[in-house]
């Protein structure tokens, strides 16, 4: 059945190539992306044109993570527009990279913000609607890193990445009474078709990186060894998108509660 569906951090990687996945198994999908109008107005366009070549119901919503108003505003316009709202993909997210002894408090609470309590600011503005309807899905795009370990100089990412996870299984719980379910996507490192990895040989404040430029010279380098060791190269995020919506489609009570997406499993 078709279903009303948002999509958060839909401008590029696992986010824009989920919704398009989502669009073409006939559903309306609602990109959602900050900046519309600025930096990502290029993205905008492209989910257009996928929607016409493809003839699918693919749309944009300018939906910043990172402010209430927005998610309140991107939320609100999508159940004016559709008179209600299926499916909450919790995507948008981003890591840094720095050593143990250099991450400022503040570095980490920008890490939290987005990964984790982002996700909680579009529930405010989804949940009330999703219960309701007494019914609804909640999607979270989790990460393998959550165990922590490697690679190194990412902690604060994982554990940024841990706070949502956590959230996503305590939520459950308690939504599931209300016919809101929930499947928590557990993605490897995927290094292809996304931009989440180059992100992560910048320092988390651009204001410290010639500090970081001569005392951790390589540490990106480092990480990208790493990586390299721990996932095939060329491992692609449309995998993980396909999963998702495969995942998606599924009906009520067969949709599996975690989903592990190994990039070097070929199946
Ligand atoms: P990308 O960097 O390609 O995509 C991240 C998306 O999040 C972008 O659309 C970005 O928007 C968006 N975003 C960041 N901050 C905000 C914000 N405040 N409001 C709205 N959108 C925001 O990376 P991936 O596609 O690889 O990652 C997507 C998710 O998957 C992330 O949560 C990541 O942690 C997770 N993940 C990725 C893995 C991988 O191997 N690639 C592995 C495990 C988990 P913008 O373009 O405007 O910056």
């Amino acid at each position: 059945m078709s279903k009303i569906i948002v999509v958060t951090g839909a401008s590029s990687g696992i986010g824009a190539l989920s919704a398009r996945a989502l669009a073409r198994a006939g559903h309306t999908v609602y990109a959602g992306m900050r900046d519309t109008g600025g930096r990502n107005a290029p993205q905008v366009e492209a989910a257009a044109e996928f929607a016409k070549e493809h003839g699918v119901d693919l749309r944009t919503v300018e939906l910043d993570v990172s402010g209430q108003d927005s998610a309140d505003a991107a939320i609100g316009s999508i159940v004016a527009e559709q008179g209600r709202l299926d499916v909450v993909v919790h995507n948008a997210g981003h890591m840094a990279l720095g050593p143990a002894e250099a991450f400022t408090p503040e570095q980490l609470a920008e890490l939290y913000d987005t990964n984790a309590i982002g996700a909680q600011r579009v529930n405010r503005a989804a949940l009330p609607h999703l219960r309701a309807q007494r019914d609804g899905l909640l999607v979270w795009v989790s990460s393998s890193s959550v165990r922590g370990g490697t690679p190194p100089y990412l902690a604060p990412y994982f554990a940024a990445k841990a706070a949502m996870d956590s959230l996503a299984v305590s939520y459950a719980a308690e939504l599931a009474r209300f016919g809101i379910d929930t499947t928590i996507v557990v993605p490897g490192a995927f290094t292809a078709g996304t931009n989440h990895f180059p992100h992560a040989g910048r320092p988390a404040d651009q204001a410290v990186e010639a500090a970081y430029e001569e005392r951790y010279a390589g540490l990106g380098d480092h990480v990208g060894r790493k990586l390299a060791e721990i996932t095939p190269p060329g491992a692609d995020v449309a995998k993980v998108a396909e999963e998702l919506a495969r995942v998606v489609g599924l009906p009520k009570g067969e949709r599996p509660f975690r989903v592990h997406i190994d990039p070097a499993d070929d199946g």
